[in-house]
């Protein structure tokens, strides 16, 4: 019974016991029946499967004190972590990710039952995590600075680097688990505590990773996550100046209150905001292969994906034969509950998501697109079914904006200069797609794509050694790679000299 899938999903031994402290404030419902309404005590704390509504657990909301604790505790444990030798916490973090590795059935589970993705995909999104923290976990051994020629007489000097200090990682729901793991393995590998705020739809994945950094020795403080309105946290975090990092991943127009709010302690920030991904197909590629690659790039995460191509232009001289294939291709992908085998399409994780899609494709349909699959008419509550809308013009709302559902545009175009040109006519600047078998085609795409990401004939390129983010409006630093440890790092300089009096 498709009612019941995500509840029973979640009544195993092994997550009760993950969510067993009842300090958590985790109260996992039973099965049957459904809390009677005059229980559900204030909505917030209440977890829902997306796909049926049902509640899954009651998870206590924090408040802006337990914000100023968890700081004056982060601000505790930061004196004993930052000294803590980097060899110390390789291990801890393996530790961690060893743990993760161990509970990857159930965690995979609770990704799937709360967020809504098919559970294959929540399956591969506890690896992509844990891989992240794999990496970082190696990374803190290899900080290192650099002893500059003196450029004074009789000097010596070095840049050495060290912890930022408090982190704060204000993180989305499309990625509810792997979003944490990036972000803190990376701070917490440079000697930093991480505090973690997670996104209402998804806190049971959040404290499942605390309770498993618990279990790998992870010390008080160190790591710690709080459950509670983003608004009310933010003004705490922004006055308090122990707090010098905020790493955000969501929506624009957040990042860039966060970044206004900062200025009052002047943190460091690091942020991926939204996307709005070009993907070209050129008319000298093996059409079935960039097929495929935008079936990926478009569907993954049921489009709920920073990545996913949001403007998929194609080569007019290969457009018809193109738009016919997508859509059947299309037309045959299943939606359903992210926990039923035969999924490829889950709920929208929020309604507002859902309501998106439907305005853009409506906005579409009224400006000249055709329907080639699913529309707004096959939208129920969160389900969005797979939609294809051919013949998009750029001034459509489709066009213009982050669409972040399973909701494919396609533009015709003619000439490679006319296509990156509007391709880089966009705020957004995270990733893009080219699909070509020439290759001076594909270096100078490439090139001129103004993205901090571009992949050539592939939809997948992301993971622990590559820097990922964004150019504009799509963020600030980047995480993963050698890169990513930066973010949680600050360089000090030391000049010794000799004095002449010896
Ligand atoms: P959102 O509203 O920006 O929320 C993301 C997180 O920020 C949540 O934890 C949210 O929790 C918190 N938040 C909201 N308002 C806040 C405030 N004033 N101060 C501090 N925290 C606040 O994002 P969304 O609409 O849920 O997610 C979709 C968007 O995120 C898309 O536009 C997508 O592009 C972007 N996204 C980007 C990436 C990337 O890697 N670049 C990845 C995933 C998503 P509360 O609601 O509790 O405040």
């Amino acid at each position: 019974m498709v009612e019941n899938l995500a509840r029973a999903a979640l009544d195993s031994p092994e997550v009760h016991r993950l969510f067993a402290n009842a300090a958590l404030g985790i109260e996992l419902l039973p099965a049957e029946p459904d809390p009677p309404l005059n229980m559900i005590a204030g909505e917030p704390e209440l977890v829902r499967d997306p796909a049926t509504n049902k509640c899954l657990a009651r998870v206590k909301v924090r408040g802006q004190e337990v914000m100023r604790a968890a700081i004056d505790e982060a601000d505790r444990a930061f004196k004993t972590w930052r000294d803590t030798l980097a060899e110390e916490r390789r291990t801890v973090l393996r530790a961690w990710g060893a743990a993760i590795r161990r509970e990857s059935f159930s965690l995979a589970r609770i990704v799937s039952a709360e967020q809504g993705k098919p559970l294959s995909e929540a399956e591969a999104e506890i690896q992509y995590g844990v891989s992240f923290i794999d990496w970082f976990a190696d990374e803190a051994i290899r900080i290192c600075g650099q002893s500059p020629t003196p450029h004074k007489p009789m000097s010596v000097g070095w840049v050495s680097k060290q912890p930022v200090g408090i982190t704060v990682a204000i993180t989305p729901w499309n990625f509810p688990m792997a979003m944490i793991a990036r972000k803190a393995a990376a701070a917490l590998a440079a000697g930093c505590p991480v505090i973690v705020k997670p996104a209402p739809e998804t806190p049971l994945s959040a404290y499942a990773l605390y309770a498993l950094a618990k279990a790998a020795g992870i010390p008080d403080g160190v790591f710690q996550v709080l459950h509670g309105d983003g608004e009310k946290f933010a003004r705490i975090i922004a006055a308090d100046s122990r707090v010098r990092a905020v790493s955000f991943t969501g929506s624009t127009a957040i990042g860039k209150i966060l970044y206004a709010q900062s200025s009052a302690t002047v943190k460091k920030l690091s942020m991926e905001l939204g996307g709005h991904a070009p993907l070209i197909v050129f008319d000298d590629v093996d059409l079935d292969a960039a097929i495929d690659g935008c079936m990926s790039a478009k569907f993954a995460t049921s489009g709920q994906d920073c990545l996913a191509a949001n403007r998929i232009y194609i080569q007019r001289t290969v457009y018809d034969a193109f738009c016919d294939r997508f859509a059947k291709r299309v037309s045959a992908l299943k939606v359903g509950h992210g926990l039923s085998p035969e999924t490829n399409i889950g709920p929208m994780t929020k309604q507002a998501v859902a309501d998106k899609c439907r305005s853009h494709i409506d906005d579409a349909v009224q400006r000249g697109a055709r329907v080639l699959a699913g529309g707004s008419a096959e939208i129920r509550g969160k389900f969005v079914t797979p939609t294809v809308l051919c013949d998009v013009s750029d001034d459509m709302l489709i066009a213009t904006q982050e669409t972040f559902g399973p909701v494919a545009a396609i533009l015709p175009f003619d000439e490679e200069e006319e296509v990156m040109r509007r391709a880089n006519a966009s705020d957004m600047g995270l990733a893009a797609y080219v699909f070509t078998a020439d290759l001076n085609r594909a270096i100078r795409c490439s090139s001129a794509l103004e993205y901090g990401m571009v992949a050539v004939n592939t939809p997948s390129f992301t993971g622990p050694p590559v820097p990922f983010g964004g150019w504009k409006e799509s963020g600030l630093g980047r995480e993963g790679s050698t890169y990513g440890i930066d973010e949680f790092l600050e360089l000090k300089y030391v000049c010794v000299g000799a004095l002449h009096s010896a």
